[in-house]
């Protein structure tokens, strides 16, 4: 049976969303073993780790250091060296883990999938690329595969027969890491889930004339985070953490709802993957509306206090 290896990420001590998608993804390719790279994690969260199909919890105490992506890759390298697949949810950080992993160890890798699966013993990818222009199925040829995973492209549901995880500690040897941690000091950070990874995105153009408060309600009662386009950005109407775009944030939510916006290329590139795509404009020969699922051709000043008051209502029914 093929040894899936999954990177587990947290968010102040809890195994994230995306982390469980890519369990989930695991288990169709073979038996999955989640790797913790910190402290020992809580009960808890091993069990959850189980509950989603991990048989074991590899543990690498390395600290700060973590954070590096040399060290990181190094620290997985160890606690993975069995595995045939690994898989890491694809942020930032981890796309740079991954290919320093592959250099290392001769694997293949592809980042940015939005799924993955065995065909003749080999790992084959799918993502969309070019601003979600194109599908590619890319096939890894090499013994080990490394796969970053898209958050939200793969549905996370707990294992049919989950068993106990069992807790294993595993020595790493890291010395060779050249780089150090001095000095960790958080940044502020929107709250709630970051948009790559939130289900629900609602952003806003410069359609809201700066004025967030409809984008920010319909995103609440969604329960969805905040995106924004460059203009508004630039505008100073909203952080630029909010940026959506291809110079912003990538996501592919199950649901975009793109509010005064035209859909520049700039803008869709970072969207266009999203699962279903709502626009709402009171131009009809907005861009946006080439690739909406669903389009409204109005004012958001009146479409979306009628939308968040019915959602309001059915999910009071
Ligand atoms: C190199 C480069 C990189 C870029 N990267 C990005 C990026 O990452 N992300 C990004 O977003 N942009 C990016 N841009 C900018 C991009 O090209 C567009 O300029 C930008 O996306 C436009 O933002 P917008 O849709 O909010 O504004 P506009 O294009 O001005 O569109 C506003 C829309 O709001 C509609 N509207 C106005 N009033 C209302 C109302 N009351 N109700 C409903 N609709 C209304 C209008 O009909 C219009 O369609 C980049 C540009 C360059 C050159």
């Amino acid at each position: 049976m093929t040894t899936v290896a999954v990177l587990v990420e947290t968010r102040s001590g809890e195994v994230t969303q995306p982390t469980f998608e890519a369990l989930t993804l695991a288990r169709s390719l073979g038996t999955p073993v989640a790797v913790w790279l910190g402290e020992a994690p809580e009960a808890p969260e091993v069990a959850r780790l189980g509950l989603y199909g991990a048989a074991e919890v590899r543990v690498v105490a390395v600290g700060d250091e973590a954070r590096l992506p040399a060290v990181a890759a190094a620290a997985l390298g160890a606690a993975t060296s069995d595995a045939e697949v690994m898989l890491m949810v694809s942020t930032f950080v981890n796309k740079e883990i991954a290919t320093r992993l592959a250099l290392a160890t001769g694997a293949g890798v592809v980042v940015d999938a939005a799924g993955a699966e065995l065909v003749d013993g080999r790992v084959e990818t799918m993502q969309t690329v070019f601003a979600a222009t194109w599908n590619v199925r890319t096939r890894i040829e090499a013994d080990r595969a490394i796969v970053g995973i898209r958050p939200n492209t793969t549905q996370a549901i707990a294992g049919e027969a989950p068993g106990a995880a069992t807790l294993v500690e595993v020595a790493a040897d890291l010395r060779q890491a050249r780089e150090t941690v001095v000095v960790v000091e958080p940044v502020s950070a929107p709250e709630g889930v970051p948009l790559a990874e939130a289900p629900v995105v609602v952003s806003g153009g410069r359609g809201t004339g700066g004025d967030y408060t409809l984008v920010r309600e319909l995103a609440d009662v969604l329960g969805g985070a905040v995106g924004a386009s460059r203009d508004a950005t630039d505008e100073g109407w909203i952080s630029h953490e909010h940026m959506v775009g291809q110079t912003g944030t990538t996501v592919t939510p199950a649901l975009y709802v793109a509010c005064g916006i035209s859909g520049a290329v700039h803008h869709r590139g970072g969207m266009q993957a999203s699962g279903t795509i709502v626009a709402v404009n009171i131009d009809p020969d907005a861009p946006i509306f080439e690739i909406a699922d669903f389009g409204v051709v109005g004012d958001l000043g009146d479409v979306l206090p009628q939308a968040i008051a019915r959602i309001r209502e059915r999910r009071a029914g």
